[in-house]
This record gives C-alpha cells, structure tokens and sequence, in this order.
C-alpha cells in the first residue's frame, strides 16, 4: 500500500476499478476493464499492484494470440 502519491505527494488513496487502454508487442491497443487500482484522490494518479500489472500483461498476450488467428473472408458473389 502506497503512503504518499509520486506525483502530488498526496497521502490520500482510494481503491478503485478502472479501465485502460494498453498496447501488446504487437502495437495493438486493448481496453482493459475493472483493473484493480489505488488511485489518487487528489490528482487520480493510478497505482497498480505487481500482481495486477503482471496479470493485465498475460491478458495483453492472450489477446495477441486471438489475433494471430487467419481472418475468415466471405466468398460473396
Ligand atoms: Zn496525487
């Protein structure tokens, strides 16, 4: 749990969820919905744990995996 914000210097916390837009290796952007996060009362900075960071990067590698799949095109006359 964090004591002051790095950037306001804050000492005031919520937890929150929140959503955020991230890139995988490939550049594709992904929302990510209901992250967990200590945010900022004062300026809204976000803070996320190890484990929520850790845990959002294996959804981006799933999401890139998804992609990777061979488009399926329509034969429309
Ligand atoms: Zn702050």
């Amino acid at each position: 749990m964090k004591t002051t914000c790095n950037v306001c210097g804050s000492s005031s916390f919520e937890e929150q969820k929140v959503d955020d837009i991230y890139e995988n290796p490939d550049g594709r952007r992904f929302v990510v919905e209901n992250i967990p996060a200590t945010v900022c009362t004062v300026c809204g900075e976000r803070t996320l744990s190890l484990a929520t960071a850790r845990h959002i990067f294996s959804l981006l590698d799933t999401a890139q995996e998804v992609t990777k799949t061979i488009p399926v095109l329509e034969f429309a006359a």
